[in-house]
């Protein structure tokens, strides 16, 4: 070991064919100089590590090569080529303009611009950063762009194009380096560890190419620390630890926890997170992220294209197929809103866990995989006969969520027994309307093979349209409504915001079948509307009238109170679920 290079310097390409991952640029490069179409300026932006000076410099060997190969590239062999090779040569000037920002710094270039090569045709000039030069360098750098030496080519290089005056831009060609894939740089990693004789697994090349962010210089020198740290073996393990990178078990942690709708243990890993020292931003893109991974993984042709090893693949794909697409959309858009708002936010950790609240009540919405469809739908038929039991609900598809999953549950867990015992004469109608569903099955098994066809939806239309015939439209009073009304409010176990809602604001009727609920807040008519459908359904079954609708409206005087501040919208949260303030106190939030 006795002269050290870096692997950025060491494997740096001297062709441009072995340039990683800018095909596109260096085909068009080595087309003009075939064509000898070469501009006196050229502009090459792009981010910081992605080859930009490189290719300068093999463009600057290549126009000087005196004896180019067939698809003209430097023959590496030649006096010039050599010479550059072995930094030596006077066709070259680099100027940083990074720490070389003054005019007399762009003078003393200027000077040398005149003289001409003495082998080679051309004299390149590079000025790396010139985005940074001063205005005054700028003005006098100009004068020379506009009338150059016909030997004279200049490459800038700028991370910062729209900081380029538009009279410099205007006299450049220019060429936009992109973002290295990662997968091309870890099959360059994989090379580099190869000629190394460094072992590697590829998981962990693959934080080490995510971590450089498309970058191959940054990509090369995280390698080299990681080789210097662990003693020429990169583990993934030791790959997280020296990037301070989240393992991926976390993010599979909380996905578990979110599909169970488990909201206190996705908050226990989020806070298990933060006190590792990860910081929120990072936390919930890499929350997006692994969400977005999971969809691509619900594909094998596309789970093909995920860049990582095989045993990690495995478990994205396994975890991919407990994940419906609706799931993951929702889910990848409000990671991402939470993203994009997380910078302006004033109670990040707050709006962190408030979106993991979010997340966790996706899984009890309806519309999910075909299996949980199934579920919600399958009772309407056989279970026509409790008020629970009623969800005319399957065309909501976004009830409150809790509403929803409580119902499924309702459905397996309570026995009939469990029935409210608010209607004495359920017991009669309920024989009279198992009667009227045996009919009905009768009737459809009548209709034979066509029937079977029919989907579940076109079933539930049925059902819909016959519900006003079946129930009729016999005429109740206020009363009776109010009692079914608070009737229903007693069935409600779980969901305490409705069933307070509903219990602090009653009917009143507007006509025979019109009723109307006045509500205090936006809230309170959020959880009627979500639920509508449900609640309508058994107020029509209980008072057998088919063509009950109902109307919410925010009381007058309430309504110019708009828009509540984050902490009324809390205490009146609170104010009916005292639950929250527990959570809110068992976790420290805080609200700003
Ligand atoms: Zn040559």
């Amino acid at each position: 070991m006795d002269t050290y290079i870096v692997s950025a310097r060491k494997y740096r390409p001297s062709t441009f064919r072995s340039v990683i991952g800018q095909e596109a640029l260096t085909t068009t490069l080595k087309n003009a100089i075939a064509g000898s179409k070469l501009a006196h300026a050229y502009l090459f932006s792009g981010p910081r590590g992605v080859g930009k000076t490189t290719c300068a410099r093999i463009f600057a060997k290549t126009i000087n090569c005196l004896n180019p190969t067939a698809d003209n590239e430097a023959c590496n062999a030649c006096e010039s080529c050599v010479a550059f090779n072995e930094q030596r040569s006077y066709n070259i000037h680099e100027l940083d303009a990074a720490s070389n920002n003054s005019v007399d710094d762009i003078r003393s270039l200027i000077d040398q611009v005149r003289v001409p090569p003495q082998i080679g045709k051309y004299k390149v000039y590079i000025i790396d950063e010139v985005h940074m030069l001063s205005q005054a360098a700028f003005n006098s750098f100009l004068k020379t762009l506009e009338e150059p030496p016909a030997h004279a080519i200049f490459i800038l290089a700028t991370t910062e194009k729209h900081k380029i005056i538009p009279t410099i831009l205007s006299r450049c060609q220019v060429y936009d380096f992109n973002r290295i894939h990662i997968g091309d740089i870890v099959s360059h990693l994989e090379y580099v560890a190869q000629e190394e004789g460094v072992k590697t697994e590829v998981e962990a090349l693959n934080i080490i190419a995510q971590k450089a962010d498309g970058g191959m210089r940054d990509a090369l020198s995280i390698f080299d620390q990681t080789v210097s740290y662990t003693g020429g073996e990169i583990t993934y393990q030791a790959v997280i630890e020296n990037l301070n990178v989240l393992d991926y078990e976390y993010y599979f942690r909380l996905s578990e926890a979110i599909l169970k709708g488990d909201v206190v243990n996705s908050l226990l890993i989020l806070n298990d997170i933060l006190n590792r020292g990860f910081e929120g931003q990072y936390i919930v893109s890499g929350i997006s992220s692994h969400f977005r991974d999971l969809l691509v993984c619900k594909d094998p042709a596309t789970a093909e294209l995920f860049q990582v090893g095989a045993s990690i693949r495995e478990k994205y794909i396994a975890m991919a197929q407990q994940c419906s697409n609706s799931f993951l959309y929702r889910a990848i858009e409000l990671s991402n809103e939470c993203d994009l708002n997380y910078r302006l936010s004033k109670n990040k950790r707050l709006l962190l866990e408030l979106t993991l609240i979010k997340l966790c009540q996706l899984t009890a919405v309806p519309d999910m995989g075909n299996e949980e469809k199934k579920k919600t739908i399958e009772p309407i038929v056989p279970h026509k006969n409790g008020p629970q039991t009623e969800p005319a609900a399957p065309p909501s598809r976004k009830p409150a969520e809790e509403t929803a999953k409580h119902q499924r549950e309702n459905n397996t867990e309570q026995p009939e027994e469990e029935e409210p015992p608010h209607t004495e004469s359920q017991p009669a109608k309920e024989l009279e309307k198992r009667a009227t569903l045996k009919r009905r099955n009768v009737s459809m098994a009548g209709m034979g093979v066509s029937l079977a066809s029919i989907s579940m939806q076109k079933e539930e239309t049925v059902l819909a349209k016959e519900e006003v015939q079946q129930n009729g439209t016999n005429l109740f009073t206020e009363n009776e409504l109010i009692t079914a009304w608070k009737s229903y409010a007693a069935t409600l176990k779980e969901e305490v915001l409705l069933k307070n809602t509903m219990s602090l604001y009653l009917p009143r009727m507007l006509s025979d079948v019109l009723f109307e609920v006045e509500v205090n807040t936006e809230l309170n008519k959020q959880y009627l509307t979500d639920n509508s459908l449900v609640i309508l359904s058994f107020l029509r079954d209980t008072l057998q009238n088919g063509e009950i609708t109902m109307t919410i409206r925010i009381a007058e005087d309430n309504a110019i109170k708009k828009p509540l501040t984050s902490h009324e919208i809390f205490e009146e949260m609170v104010q009916q679920n005292p639950a929250l303030q527990k959570l809110s106190d068992e976790f420290g939030l805080e609200l700003s």
